[in-house]
């Protein structure tokens, strides 16, 4: 008889699942998501490192449009106005597996298409789930059911169908800051290095941008440190926090900008259902600061996937077990990074900026830093 398996939430840890499991002929999929359709035409970027990489190979990876895609080699970091040093991404790579740079809806186009229509149902939120003898009953808001013997949870940071399996409010917590973000073309009042990341750290804020294709697009994000607001003028935060300190910006800040406040989880939860697993950023929503959100997703996807596809006993167990031991080495370094890109105390910003040239030159202490994440 074969497993049916729910996926709750089409982004991109539910998708990744839903590629690697499908090839299992013992295991039927289905993906449920809220929206009416998948959203195609979000143009933000994302980063991806070898870590995640190497598991989207397995499915095809390596046949996407090389247009579509960017391999930058270098994050240059940059204080304020003036560049301090740089990291050798390139030393992480090898022929096939290569530090990632694209749009989000480039990877959700590449996952979605490895799929069957029938594998997805769209317009669904899980109202209830019940447990009936070993099998899971999934009632949805507009009143059709179905009975599945796993349910993966990956609808994102909120997770409404997190606090519905576990009967009790589970709320994210606001981080204090916001994203602004906005996509760029190039352009001659481009001060930055066109083929790699820049990172720009200000007082409580700090900037990325990065190409996201060979078409001359580039992301742009700005984290900057504020207050939760129900009314947040952009335009105002970003010239008191980031254009007062750097006027290289305004040109590429004068763009669409759009804001969202950043949120996190604040501890991550093992079901009362031995065949419920929490995935991506339902699972953990970590601090923006070491880009590894996506390529999480897509890890938990496959440690699931090999448990799944294994056969194992106590796959919940040994899941959760391998998730929160590399969650909280993850969460250790973006908050790290974090604290170390919005360093406001001037003693302390040029200690840092010290450190940092040497840090990023010291072969053991990156292979440890990073290394062990981008394996
Ligand atoms: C500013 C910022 C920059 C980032 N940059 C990077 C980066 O450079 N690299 C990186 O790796 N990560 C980055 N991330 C993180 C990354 O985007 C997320 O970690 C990743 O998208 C999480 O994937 P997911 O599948 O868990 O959730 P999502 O991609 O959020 O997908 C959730 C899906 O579930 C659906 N859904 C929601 N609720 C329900 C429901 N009740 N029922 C059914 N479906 C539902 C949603 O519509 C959506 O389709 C960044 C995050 C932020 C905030």
């Amino acid at each position: 008889m074969k497993k049916k398996i729910a996926i709750i939430g089409s982004g991109i840890g539910g998708l990744t699942a839903a590629n690697l499991l499908i090839k299992n002929s013992d295991i039927e999929i289905i993906v449920y998501e809220k929206e009416k359709m998948l959203s195609l035409d979000e143009g933000y970027g994302i980063q991806l490192a070898p870590n995640s990489i190497s598991i989207l190979n397995k499915i095809g990876f390596g046949n996407i449009n090389k247009n579509d895609i960017f391999n930058p080699l270098k994050l240059n970091f940059y204080s304020n106005n003036n560049k301090i040093c740089d990291l050798d991404l390139g030393k992480f790579n090898n022929e096939s597996i290569k530090y990632t740079t694209l749009q989000r809806s480039t990877l959700i186009e590449f996952l979605k298409d490895k799929l069957f229509a029938n594998n997805f149902r769209f317009g669904k939120e899980v109202r209830k789930v019940s447990k009936i003898k070993d099998k899971l009953l999934i009632n949805f808001s507009d009143h059709t059911n179905d009975l599945v013997d796993f349910i993966i949870v990956s609808d994102g940071v909120f997770s409404n169908t997190k606090s519905i399996i576990e009967k009790k409010d589970i709320k994210p917590r606001y981080n204090g800051s916001v994203a602004i973000r906005t996509v760029i073309k190039f352009s001659e009042e481009f001060d930055y290095e066109s083929k790699n990341i820049s990172l720009i750290m200000f007082p409580n804020a700090h900037v990325v941008i990065y190409p996201i294709n060979k078409k001359n697009d580039f992301n742009l994000v700005c984290i900057v440190r504020e207050k939760l607001s129900q009314n947040y003028d952009i335009h105002s935060i970003i010239k008191k926090k980031i254009l007062s300190k750097n006027k290289n910006l305004e040109n590429l800040l004068k763009a669409d900008l759009n804001l969202w406040p950043v949120y996190v989880t604040k501890k991550p939860i093992k079901s009362i259902h031995d065949n419920v697993f929490y995935l991506g950023d339902a699972f953990y929503t970590f601090v923006p600061a070491l880009a590894q959100g996506a390529s999480q997703s897509i890890e938990a996807a496959f440690e699931l996937f090999n448990l799944l596809n294994e056969n194992k006993k106590n796959v919940q167990n040994l899941y959760f077990k391998r998730r929160l031991k590399r969650t909280k080495q993850i969460n250790k370094r973006s908050k790290f990074n974090y604290f170390g890109f919005h360093i406001s105390n001037p003693l302390l910003e040029i200690l840092r900026n010290f450190f940092l040239k040497r840090l990023v030159i010291n072969k053991n202490f990156i292979q440890s830093y990073l290394g062990k994440i981008y394996k």
